[in-house]
């Protein structure tokens, strides 16, 4: 049969970063001493008192549909969490609850974005944000940056890409791939063009709690009234509490459109797993102690893999200050991120993501959500392979 693939499907890319993990995870299976760098997950346990909270609401027959924006015990939760942290006001109307982080941007895009529609997208880009926008019939318009400006765009950037076809600007701070991480100031001066333009801003933040080096981030929406309203957050339980699996992230957004995303889940997915939701309570209002031991952690790989890169020849790395990938600049070796990576997995048995996923193909990128014993094995084979391409 010759099948008719809509035009949508067929225009999509698959994920690159999801092959490779599969591919590396296959060689290990068939007894391969393969050292995965590509996780984009925590490595560390769920919290044992959000597992206790979930197996407890199984026990008890929470296991019914939910409402479809999430249980109001969990969305007063996350606005209280935006009260706290953020110094944010959202009434629990506004907080849609969805199955994961990726959800909520799909959501979001949907909710806002139509055909004919332009979408600003800061490049190394998480790879899923050019993909939602093409599906919404939008145009990703990427915005290219590097290494020497920390991999952030500057208002100047921002302002002279924007047409009045512009209907959403994508921030990812910390951000995956790179790490990088923008000051209070530069988040500000993004969010006043954007405000001054009337340009949406869709905030992904899942990265808020993991920074370094006594970085500090605030959310684009917290500078004023208007800052908030011209903003869609997108958060989740994925990374700060290593909850990947359970597949629950939220929004908060202006109620209109937190209204539209509620109708377009209701016809999707409907309500996120109902036991999940009772964990993500327990996350959300039981203790947060584990957050300064994961940061501790990380920060030592981090350090560990940063003094590690600066001895490999051809290759370079800026310091990120959050999340938990490094973006080393592979250009030095002559070769472009997707024949690094397919030698580098097959010569050295070490799993990295090429740059060319998230539009920078100058790069690679590594997770350190792994151990430090990988990180030793791992960065003395990515050493030995450059050297190799030298001699
Ligand atoms: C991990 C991640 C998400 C959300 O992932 P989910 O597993 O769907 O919650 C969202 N944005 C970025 C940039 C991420 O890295």
């Amino acid at each position: 049969m010759n099948y008719r693939i809509s035009q949508r499907a067929a225009s999509l890319t698959p994920s690159l970063t999801l092959a490779i993990d599969a591919k590396a995870k296959a060689m290990k299976a068939a007894g391969e001493d393969v050292v995965g760098f590509g996780a984009g997950e925590p490595d560390f346990d769920t919290p044992q008192h959000i597992k206790d909270a979930a197996a407890q609401a199984l026990a008890q027959g929470f296991t019914k549909y939910t409402p479809a924006a999430g249980i109001p015990e969990l969305r007063q939760a996350i606005a209280d969490k935006h009260q706290r942290e953020n110094g944010l006001s959202y009434k629990p109307g506004q907080i849609i609850v969805s199955c994961g982080g990726k959800h909520s941007c799909f959501n979001v895009i949907f909710a806002t974005c139509q055909d004919g529609d332009e979408v600003i997208i800061p490049s190394p880009y998480w790879l899923s944000y050019p993909e939602m926008v093409k599906l919404a019939g939008a145009r990703p318009v990427i915005l290219p940056t590097s290494d020497a400006t920390e991999f952030k765009i500057s208002p100047a950037q921002l302002r002279a890409a924007i047409t009045p076809r512009t209907r959403l600007l994508i921030l990812n701070s910390p951000s995956n791939p790179t790490g990088a991480v923008y000051t209070p100031a530069e988040v500000k001066a993004l969010g006043d063009v954007c405000v001054e333009k009337g340009v949406l801003i869709m905030s992904d933040e899942i990265y808020e709690h993991l920074l370094y080096d006594g970085a500090a981030v605030k959310s684009v929406a917290s500078f004023s009234t208007a800052h908030q309203e011209q903003t869609i957050i997108v958060h989740g339980f994925a990374k700060a509490w290593s909850m990947t699996g359970w597949r629950l992230g939220w929004c908060a957004a202006p109620e209109p459109i937190a209204k539209a995303i509620n109708a377009i889940q209701s016809h999707s997915t409907s309500n996120p797993t109902s036991f999940a939701q009772k964990g993500a309570v327990a996350a959300l209002t039981g203790p947060q102690d584990h957050l300064p031991r994961w940061r501790t952690e990380f920060a030592r790989r981090r350090a560990y893999a940063l003094e590690q890169l600066q001895t490999i020849p051809g290759l370079t790395c800026v310091k990120p200050h959050g999340a938990f990938y490094l973006f080393p600049n592979i250009a030095g070796t002559g070769l472009k991120s997707s024949d690094f990576c397919a030698q580098l997995l097959e010569q050295e048995k070490v799993a990295a993501v090429p740059g060319i996923a998230f539009g920078a193909d100058d790069y690679i990128r590594l997770s350190y959500a792994t151990s430090l014993a990988n990180l030793e094995k791992g960065l003395a084979r990515i050493g030995n392979f450059c050297r190799r391409l030298r001699a």
